[in-house]
């Protein structure tokens, strides 16, 4: 460690260090045991994982896929949707849950945003419905559970799949249970910034639907159920062993870790309610949050001052998301389209938050938001 005198150490958004380093051991014994068995696609440790996230969850199959990208492709493609379909979902979230659906031939369809949780308005979903929706995409943004009892009538009533986009929410939970068993699929991303992150890419779909399951087991290997027999276009889309070594590592861990966040993300909201020109993400009561980021909203066009001086300040900060996805060049939609969407890229920023960063890391980010937004100290 070197120390920079006058400058306090550089504090990042995000600090795995003190995960992997308290894991050393086990990480290593897994990684090795694979290496050593030369067993490295679709190997004993991808099955156990499927399994030991099945039990996780409470749900009848997990299937490990590459990405999480790859298990919204599959599941859409499993549930049957294509061209000509509509799927609605929420234009503030990563590009991920919108492409997929293009990438099956579909049109996302965007609805709007809370602009207190920032997670997908169910009013706004009812507006976004038309006779071609087949599919609704809820996001658990940013760890906290969507309203599902309020989206799960429309779907229902509508006759909408509903697939649930958990890539920044394992271990959340709505009303005491778990996101991902609530619609007909979830997708799940393993990707290394994630609450239960890899050492490369990786995702899975789970789901108690039987069908659902042996599609997707079909579409991850190319289309076949039976090798050199394909019955489908389908994907290279394998979780690959050493990864599901790494992660069964780590899933036993997974629920101390999410608690270390939301204690974390409940010192962040102390902190900034005495704040001034800040507003928090609000917390329902119905979801145990994950806090996969915190995000604070920074109000009269202040948040790019606020991060620059953050910056200044050696404090890792990101704009989760700065152009909501109807307006990415992809889609190139109107502004207008999502309009609490559209306002709150403008307002956002996301902190850094870990499970363990310290009191006195969170204080001197709430010190260093207080002082560039002019107060220059805290309430
Ligand atoms: C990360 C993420 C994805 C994509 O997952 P990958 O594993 O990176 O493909 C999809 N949706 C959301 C909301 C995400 O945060």
């Amino acid at each position: 460690m070197s120390t920079t005198i006058g400058t306090a150490a550089p504090l990042p958004l995000l600090d795995l260090a003190g995960e992997t380093e308290a894991l050393w051991d086990e990480l290593n014994a897994a990684v090795q045991g694979v290496i050593r068995s030369g067993h490295f696609i679709m190997g004993p440790n991808v099955r156990a994982f499927e399994e030991e996230v099945a039990a996780y969850l409470g749900v009848r199959h997990a299937v490990a896929l590459n990405s999480g990208t790859d298990a919204l492709v599959i599941a859409l493609r499993a549930m049957g949707v294509g061209a000509g379909d509509e799927v609605v979902t929420t234009p503030f979230t990563f590009f991920a849950t919108a492409e997929a659906v293009s990438m099956v031939g579909a049109t996302p369809v965007f609805a709007d945003i809370e602009p207190d949780t920032l997670n997908l308005d169910p009013e706004s979903v009812c507006r976004a419905v038309t006779p071609r929706t087949r599919a609704l995409i809820p996001v658990h943004l940013f760890g906290q559970a969507v309203d599902l009892d309020r989206l799960l009538p429309i779907a229902a009533e509508n006759g909408l799949e509903v697939l649930e986009d958990c890539a920044q929410a394992f271990g959340a939970e709505h009303q005491g249970r778990k996101v991902g068993t609530f619609g007909r699929a979830a997708a799940w991303s393993f990707f290394p910034s994630k609450n239960l992150g890899a050492f490369g890419d990786g995702g899975m779909l789970t789901t108690d639907d039987d069908h659902i399951a042996d599609q997707a087991r079909m579409l991850r290997a190319h289309g076949s159920r039976k090798k050199y027999f394909n019955e489908a276009i389908g994907y290279n889309s394998r979780l690959d062993e050493i990864q599901a070594a790494v992660l069964r590592v780590k899933l036993p861990h997974i629920d101390a870790a999410n608690a270390s966040r939301l204690v974390a993300g409940r010192r962040y909201d102390e902190l900034f309610s005495r704040v001034d020109g800040v507003r928090t993400t609000a917390t329902r009561a119905f979801a145990a949050h994950v806090y996969h980021q915190y995000t604070l909203r920074v109000e009269g066009g202040a948040r790019d001052r606020v991060q620059a001086a953050l910056t200044a300040a050696g404090i890792g900060t990101m704009i989760y998301y700065p152009v909501p996805v109807h307006r990415l060049p992809a889609y190139g939609l109107p502004p207008g389209t999502a309009p609490e969407a559209e306002a709150a890229a403008e307002e956002v920023i996301s902190l850094p938050i870990w499970p363990g960063i310290a009191a006195e890391d969170q204080e001197r980010v709430a010190r260093a938001v207080a002082a560039a937004l002019g107060g220059g100290q805290m309430v």
